[in-house]
């Protein structure tokens, strides 16, 4: 053709010639004009070689910047082959595991594979539970993986596609809108602008020439158009505007003998160094190019495919990055318009105040009532969507398996995508907030303990012995008996303490000594009693002993009297734990938790010393401390007789003290964490949904909601504890009883020991005088006469 005489190259398309002519073109100095992707280590410098396909790395910063907008926090990338991962080489290098930056997300990359059948790669990923992909493969197989995709449920409503290839937009992706995948384009055509200009300029006869630049618009349908085909409409623009600039010149094509060496286009040069310092509005947008002929600016038209088929939702370029055409609140519009008309599939558990079911003459929503199914109802009268109440088959809040790499419960109905909402006592956490997304939390708590309240015990008769301990009343009567020895002994070896028992007799020899044995016992046991006694003793020696004595009984019965008034009108409460640390520090009261819930993971992963230790005495107390709900829990507490305590959260140990009076929380909260509304990753009603609960609360909703479950429903008040006065001023019987019962039992001893007294002096006297048996009345005349 250079024989001939050419006045430029345009193409060929992406193939091994393309490096023949980029050699032949700059050796003719002939524009050559390339319209496709070239990995940049094929753009050394080729001076007439101008490419107007976006340049490599600026693409894949707008790629880059779509993915970052979309605050993905992983996703998967699927590539075709080689080409395309060099393609793809700058996004998967913006988020390399090496790097250490906040932007950074984890991603994996799979290869599409030979095909037709993707079906095994696609069936692996949704394994996966990822849901944002990013599709790199040339446009006539975007169809049929999509298509295949749908079918291997990788295509639900939570997942999100970008497809990479720039003429994505040409498709037809009518069956796949309904599925409600967001599906994101990006393209170089914006079908709302484009204009086609033609251009006519005849190099071999300039005096005929004329450049049209009509603005014409034709009438072709933008999805129609290749961006192949735009581009090379916008090389024909931009050579005919460098070119229509050299009117002057007169521009005239020459053979050029191609093997002859020396030979150039003159004009080569000049019209090359004119297209790259032009600029045109193309169909691809503003064409630029820098000064190696690279394409330095276009614009990247972001299309996302919505029920009502292809809509511009912004665009992005190299100066001013992304830019929305869609607003916030079209947005949320476009979300609360696609809310009302769905039925949301909602997953729960059974469990107080929460879920239960009414019976078995109820069908549907209706077989369930609670807290739940309120809350739910009024979220969805706000947002004008129905619902589906379903329970999760292994009645599990969600925990992750760390060995078999899965979640269960609630948690892995939402990714698997069997539920759109779950609800319940669901604690957000940490881990499960990795797993799904919350709604804010619409209840906040704490975990606590419930147990048993104290029970009061009953004074007991012998209540009056309680103020001295046992040992005390021990030592006290060895003491009397001691001292009563000490006197006895004392007195005799005194010589003071012998005296004449006939005072009248001045002569008698014989002396007594008034502490016998058994005086010194009553003088004891009345200087002990503060009665005292009609027996003093005389000497120093004695007389010391005896003031040290009442020394002694004064303080004792001064201490018991204080103490007894304490002890008597004090209600006796059993031994109990006050907070988590009593109940950490004993090993009488077992102590658990529920399996499979955050409160265990709260134990299991503390790092505060006391729970750590807790958590390793739950471990191995056996029989198990651990239950498989609340209610068992509950159980356990009512019937443990205070022996075990269970770790709940204070809003279901709330509950139950209402509905159970004989149950308390002790102590406060060991940590704070609120239940939230979990959704599949990605969920585009997390906001509303958000919304929603948060006008409940500020409403009072929330609150009147609560009310009505934990208080009214429950029917019961219990009566305070703080409320009933523990001391009262007035002694029971059952205080006093058992003095009284001593009294009696001393009265009786008393009467008992008279009788055998008497009977004693009888005989006595029937021995004396030899009365026989038979003459009684005499008997007892002659012992009283005597
Ligand atoms: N609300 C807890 C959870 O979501 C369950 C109850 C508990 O662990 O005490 O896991």
């Amino acid at each position: 053709m250079a024989d001939e005489g050419i006045g430029g190259v345009f193409g060929p398309d992406w193939s091994a010639t393309g490096g023949v002519v980029r050699s032949i073109c700059d050796s003719l100095h002939l524009p050559h004009l390339e319209m496709h992707w070239a990995p940049s280590h094929l753009h050394d410098y080729h001076p007439f070689t101008i490419n107007l396909y976006p340049e490599p790395k600026l693409l894949a910063k707008a790629l880059v910047a779509v993915i970052e907008d979309m605050d993905w926090t992983s996703f998967t990338l699927i590539y075709e082959n080689t080409d395309s991962l060099v393609r793809m080489q700058e996004l998967l290098k913006a988020h390399d595991s090496q790097l250490i930056s906040e932007d950074r997300v984890p991603f994996t990359v799979w290869q599409l594979g030979e095909g037709p059948d993707y079906r095994p790669l696609l069936k692996e990923i949704q394994m996966t539970s990822e849901t944002r992909i990013v599709l790199d493969c040339s446009v006539d197989k975007i169809l049929a993986v999509l298509h295949q995709a749908k079918q291997v449920k990788l295509m639900g409503e939570y997942h999100s596609y970008i497809l990479t290839s720039l003429d994505a937009h040409t498709l037809d992706l009518g069956e796949l809108k309904s599925g409600g995948t967001n599906i994101t384009m990006l393209s170089l055509i914006d079908r709302n602008k484009y204009t086609v200009q033609s251009a006519i300029y005849d190099l071999n006869n300039p005096a005929r020439s004329s450049i049209e630049l009509d603005n014409k618009k034709l009438n072709l349908s933008a999805t129609t158009i290749k961006t192949g085909s735009a581009l090379i409409y916008d090389a024909v623009q931009l050579y005919s505007k460098a070119v229509s600039e050299m009117v002057g010149d007169s521009v005239r094509v020459a053979p050029l003998p191609c093997h002859t060496p020396g030979y150039y286009w003159k004009h080569g040069y000049s019209i090359v160094s004119r297209m790259k310092r032009s600029t045109i509005e193309g169909m691809t947008g503003k064409v630029e190019l820098d000064e190696k002929g690279r394409r330095s600016f276009f614009t990247i038209v972001i299309t996302e495919l919505s029920e009502n088929g292809q809509r511009k939702i912004g665009s992005w370029d190299p100066l001013s990055g992304i830019t929305y055409t869609r607003t916030k609140s079209q947005m949320d519009r476009e979300i609360y318009q696609s809310i009302s008309n769905k039925t949301f599939i909602v997953t729960s558990r059974l469990g107080k105040p929460y879920l239960w079911t009414k019976g078995d003459n109820y069908s549907g929503n209706d077989r369930f009532e609670g807290y739940s199914i309120d809350l739910i109802d009024e979220i969805s009268k706000d947002l004008g969507f129905k619902y589906k109440f379903v329970l999760v088959s292994d009645g599990q809040y969600g925990t992750y398996n760390k060995k078999t790499k899965q979640w269960n419960g609630l948690i892995r109905e939402l990714r698997e995508r069997r539920a759109d909402l779950a609800i319940c006592d669901l604690t957000i956490t940490y881990d499960r907030r990795s797993a799904v997304d919350f709604t804010m939390p619409f209840m906040t708590l704490g975990i606590s303990i419930l147990y048993s309240k104290p029970v009061k015990t009953s004074p007991g008769l012998f209540s009056f012995l309680s103020p001295l301990s046992l040992d005390v009343w021990m030592y006290m009567a060895t003491a009397f008996l001691g001292v009563s020895l000490v006197l006895y002994i004392g007195c005799r070896i005194s010589p003071y303490e012998w005296e004449n028992p006939h005072p009248c007799n001045l002569d008698s020899d014989h002396l007594e000594c008034v502490f016998s044995l058994h005086n010194c016992l009553w003088f004891s046991i009345g200087s002990l009693t503060g009665a005292g006694c009609d027996l003093l003793p005389k000497t120093i020696s004695t007389r010391l002993l005896a003031g040290v004595w009442w020394f002694f009984a004064l303080i004792m019965v001064s201490s018991y009297t204080a103490n007894l008034a304490a002890f008597l009108t004090m209600e006796r409460m059993e031994d109990t734990i006050e907070n988590v640390e009593d109940l950490a520090k004993q090993n009488k009261i077992k102590y658990g938790v529920l399996l499979g819930g955050s409160s265990l993971d709260f134990f299991r992963d503390s790092n505060v010393s006391t729970y750590q230790k807790m958590w390793s005495v739950m471990e191995s107390t056996r029989p198990t401390v651990f239950v498989k709900n609340n209610d068992e829990g509950v159980e356990r507490v009512l019937k443990g007789k205070r022996a075990y305590a269970f770790f709940m959260e204070s809003t279901s140990i709330e509950y139950q003290v209402e509905k159970h009076c004989e149950l308390t929380q002790v102590g406060g909260l060991l940590d704070s964490k609120g239940y939230g509304i979990a959704m599949p990753f990605n969920s585009p009603y997390r906001t509303a949904i958000s919304g929603s609960v948060l006008k409940m609360q500020e409403s009072g909703k929330l609150h009147e909601l609560k009310n009505k479950w934990w208080k009214e429903k429950s029917g019961k008040t219990c009566e305070s504890s703080k409320h009933v006065p523990l001391a009262t001023n007035e002694l029971g019987m059952s205080n006093v009883g058992g003095v009284f019962l001593v009294l009696i039992i001393g009265c009786t001893l008393a009467f008992l020991v008279a009788i055998l007294e008497f009977l004693w002096q009888v005989r006595k006297v029937a021995v004396q005088e030899k009365v026989k048996h038979r003459n009684f009345s005499k008997k007892l005349k002659q012992a009283y006469t005597l």
